[in-house]
């Protein structure tokens, strides 16, 4: 097919490709059990809900401006606010169809063709590819297992090159949950004022790190960085919202008002009734965001010890967001098999648990489990995991 080169650069999302696949064999009356799917399980909250009717039924279903409506970017702002202690205006806020256009906007507005854009990983499939559509060239520095999978500066600050716009860094990070230290983001950020280059922080799991660390980033950018850094985060994980599509970008005019140019160009606002339903989130109580949270941290533990049961898995306790990230290269040799993605699709196919592997998150050799699912389905999908793999494991010695 003649389509444009940019196509050629990128592969579908492999996070979505999961839930697509274990939605495919539910359709065909299968029970699959989906620890694919980087989603919340519970509903939205009730109060965001009625938000969300009120605004039908008073009509409020037609165009708003492309960055958002006032009361929602004042809503944003206020949060960062209340949570951080750091103060954006209104014309530094857009509303966008979730983190994911957040990210993407800013990759189309910052990156020439040949531009370099540094960030860790494994990291969310959706990062290098936007930037790649963009033009430029992803620049991955690798983090490791040994130490938690931990975020260091000093990686990070050497890979800096005069070709180098801009900095991502993922905390807590998705699909490894680790977070990055307060020091390393100052350092980060001091080499990137000198440097000149940009820093962007996806916060898109801010709300779920277990442990009271310090982890106040938009502090350390908005007092170091304040003309260079933005913030990118999403009501999707904190308030069980994916479906609605609504995250933002909070950083410089400048920049904001590029963002909101391109926007204007692509996708305008986000629904008006899901902005009213985030205004609710953001504004409202904040108590079932710490239920969650705690909910989480009950599976997390629990499905970490489970899968640990078959000491073929090795895994790191995540610190943050709701992924496992085990590391499973010696489950898959005993299985007969060569690759965490043959793995995932002989799981998927024989034993209806759908996992992601680690291909798409540049590991091979790892898979990402995500626990926002009923520990009841966490049970199902490790006691069918540990089946599988012993199963497999003793057809592959049969055979020698
Ligand atoms: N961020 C989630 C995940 O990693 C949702 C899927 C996506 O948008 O890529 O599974």
């Amino acid at each position: 097919m003649n389509f444009a080169q940019r196509m050629g650069r990128i592969v579908p999302s492999p996070t979505l490709k999961v839930t697509a696949e274990a939605d495919k064999l539910r359709r065909q009356g299968i029970d699959v059990v989906d620890l694919g799917a980087g989603e919340p399980d519970f509903g939205t909250p009730e109060h965001v809900n009625v938000a969300a009717h009120a605004a039908i039924d008073a009509h409020f279903t037609k165009y708003t401006p492309s960055a958002g409506i006032l009361e929602l970017r004042e809503a944003i702002a206020g949060r960062y606010r209340e949570d951080y202690g750091v103060s954006y205006a209104a014309d530094e806020v857009i509303a966008t169809a979730g983190g994911k256009q957040a990210l993407y906007n800013l990759a189309m507005v910052l990156c020439d063709d040949g531009d370099e854009v540094i960030t860790h990983g494994p990291f969310w499939p959706s990062i290098p590819d936007q930037i790649k559509l963009a033009g430029g060239t992803p620049v991955i520095v690798p983090a490791h297992r040994e130490d938690g999978f931990t975020i260091h500066a000093d990686p990070i600050i050497h890979a800096i090159t005069p070709r180098t716009k801009a900095i991502i860094i993922n905390s807590p990070c998705n699909p490894t949950g680790a977070l990055i230290t307060e020091e390393a983001m100052t350092a980060i950020a001091d080499a990137a004022a000198r440097a000149g280059i940009w820093v962007i922080a996806d916060l898109t799991y801010e709300k779920l790190i277990y442990d009271p660390v310090p982890h106040n980033l938009p502090r350390i950018l908005s007092e170091r960085l304040r003309d260079r850094a933005i913030l990118c985060g999403a009501t999707s994980k904190a308030y069980a919202m994916t479906g609605w599509r609504c995250g933002w970008a909070v950083g410089p005019k400048a920049v904001i008002a590029a963002c909101n140019a391109l926007q204007g160009h692509s996708t305008s606002n986000v629904s008006s009734i899901a902005q009213k339903a985030a205004v609710a989130a953001l504004t409202g109580p904040q108590d079932g965001v710490t239920a969650m949270l705690e909910e989480y941290r009950v599976r997390r533990d629990l499905v970490w010890e489970w899968l640990l049961e078959d000491p073929r898995f090795e895994c790191v306790k995540p610190r943050g967001a709701f992924y496992l990230f085990p590391y499973a290269a010696e489950a898959v040799a005993a299985c007969g098999l060569r690759t965490t993605a043959e793995f995932a699709e002989a799981l998927l196919q024989e034993a209806h648990v759908a996992l992601t592997a680690g291909e798409g998150f540049d590991a091979p050799g790892y898979f990402r489990l995500s626990y926002a699912t009923s520990r009841e389905q966490l049970r199902e999908g490790v006691t069918r995991i540990h089946e599988f793999v012993h199963t497999r494991a003793r057809a592959a010695a049969a055979r020698g």
